[in-house]
């Protein structure tokens, strides 16, 4: 059985609902699976069930077979109940119906503020009891103090090994392929270190502003909304040893390790090592856009836009900077890692030989390209060779349609991991360790930033960001591929 608890709200309609029905659809939810719904809202279980649909179906669009909508609305229930009612246990409870023998998951999409009092709520009617499980979701946070408090408030309920945490990007099929792209060939790993490789550059860029969630946004910043989860779990995955194997504690064990090798940013490097930028009126998304002061509508010290120079010191990364950068109202969205191997030691062409260069971009589409350098073809006036840099390029698509294999649906991440949770495999979930070392490593910019760097440094929207994010890189002799 899966309970989304805020089955009415925005990420539940936009997502969940969608995600699951596509899982139906694919026949990954067994013939018995009951689907409820319970959330504040006073809505009557058919109304809802017609929102639920229609939701479906602008998501799903054309990928919708006929028959789904049908069969999976069949599975759907939803109680109105406020967490604040101290019946809310019993009434769920009634609502779920004999409980014994069930696997429950339940998806707690509502503000982290809830789940104290719902994982009190289930503790105290028994509906904790094992196997069930608990989804939760971002923010898990401000800080590491505040995420000790969520997390406290859930394992009052969940033993860790049923607490999953989303980070969304972790259901993504290219970033699940970061993993078979290293450990499943040869030809990486062996100079996957710092001895060829120059550094690294993950980028995730955005077009849109805050827009809607200024209110929250304006609490939390770039660095906290996606530096701390998003970019820094691209980061592990780059960066860890090869586990012992997939499974969830060998892959998480490996992933801490690679946040406790953080070299820490603090007020004595934060000016040299990160850059803050808000966006000030500009053009973005083929319009005119206002600055976000203007949208908020007073001064604001929040970051828009984060970039930082992040070390790893351990013995396979000593040397090798992995440089971050995430900001919204930019021109592109995109989000991309840049691998960027060193020069060959000595160029017996007289000229400059570029270095090899491998991209794994994950959006908007999802490919890899290997820079390698070629001869370029015909005579050369000078009689010596004149070289030229080609890709070796793998559209995941298209080698799907290559291979006569009808090309996948590109699917939701949160199916990936909603089915995930429904087969008690944590692998792709954050454990407690890594989001608290995550956070502990973020507070010490936060704390820099608050000593001397107050300020983030104005970018007209529509820029790739501010001067500073240049200056990181200048420093070092490096530029951005943008
Ligand atoms: P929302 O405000 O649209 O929905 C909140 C849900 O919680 C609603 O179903 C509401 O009825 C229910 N709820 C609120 N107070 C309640 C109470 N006292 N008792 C019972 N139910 C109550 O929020 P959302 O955008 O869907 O976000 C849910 C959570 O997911 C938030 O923590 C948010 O930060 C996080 N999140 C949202 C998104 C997104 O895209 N919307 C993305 C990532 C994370």
């Amino acid at each position: 059985m899966f309970v989304l608890v805020g089955g009415t709200g925005d990420l539940a309609l936009r997502m969940l609902w969608p995600s699951l029905a596509m899982l139906d659809q694919d026949g990954f939810l067994a013939d018995d699976v009951r689907l409820v719904s319970v959330a504040r809202e006073a809505v009557g279980s058919d109304e809802f069930v017609e929102r639920v649909k229609a939701a479906v179906t602008k998501r799903a669009g054309s990928d919708l077979e006929d028959g789904t909508i049908d069969k999976f609305a069949a599975r759907i229930s939803h109680l109105s109940l406020d967490v604040g009612d101290v019946e809310w246990g019993p009434k769920l409870k009634a609502e779920l119906g004999e409980t014994d023998n069930l696997d429950i998951v339940f998806f707690l999409s509502v503000s982290p503020s809830l789940f104290k009092p719902i994982c009190e709520h289930l503790l105290k009617a028994g509906l904790n009891a094992k196997p069930n499980r608990v989804i939760i979701e971002k923010p898990l946070g401000r800080d590491l103090a505040s995420s000790k408090v969520i997390n406290d408030s859930v394992a009052v309920a969940f033993d860790e090994a049923r607490v999953f945490r989303i980070d969304h990007y972790l259901g993504k099929e290219t970033v699940q392929n970061l993993i078979a792209l290293r450990f499943a060939n040869t030809v990486f790993e062996p100079l996957w270190n710092a001895q060829s490789i120059d550094h690294v550059q993950i980028t995730v860029a955005e077009t849109v502003g805050v827009g809607e969630r200024l209110g929250y946004y304006d609490e939390y910043g770039a660095l906290r909304d996606m530096l701390q989860n998003h970019l820094l779990q691209l980061l592990c995955l780059l960066a860890m040893e090869p586990p012992s194997g997939i499974n969830a504690d060998a892959l998480r064990d490996e992933k801490v390790k690679v946040l406790k090798s953080l070299k820490p940013i603090n007020e004595h490097n934060v000016l040299t090592h990160t850059a803050r930028g808000q966006y000030g009126a500009g053009f973005a998304e083929g319009k005119p856009v206002a600055g976000y002061e203007a949208e908020k509508g007073s001064p604001s010290g929040t970051e828009t836009y984060v970039a930082l120079k992040a070390e790893i010191a351990n013995w396979r990364w000593a040397g090798t900077p992995f440089y971050l950068r995430t900001g919204k109202h930019l021109p592109s969205r995109a989000t991309e890692i840049v691998v960027q191997f060193k020069a060959v030691p000595h160029s017996i062409f007289g000229g400059q030989v570029l270095a090899n260069r491998l991209v794994i971009r994950l959006q908007p589409e999802e490919d890899i390209s290997l820079t390698v350098m070629n001869k370029a073809p015909g005579l050369s006036a000078a009689g010596g060779m004149d070289l030229q840099p080609l890709a070796l390029s793998l559209s995941l698509t298209n080698a799907f349609d290559s291979n006569g294999t009808k090309a996948p649906r590109r699917r939701i991440a949160y199916e990936r991991l909603i089915l995930d949770a429904l087969n008690g495999n944590n692998a792709a979930f954050v454990r407690r360790d890594e989001v608290e070392a995550a956070w502990a490593w973020v507070d010490g910019i936060e704390e820099g930033w608050a000593k001397v760097y107050p300020r983030p440094q104005p970018y007209p929207a529509g820029s790739y960001g501010p001067v500073s994010a240049y200056t990181l890189l200048d420093r070092d002799g490096r530029s951005w591929n943008d």
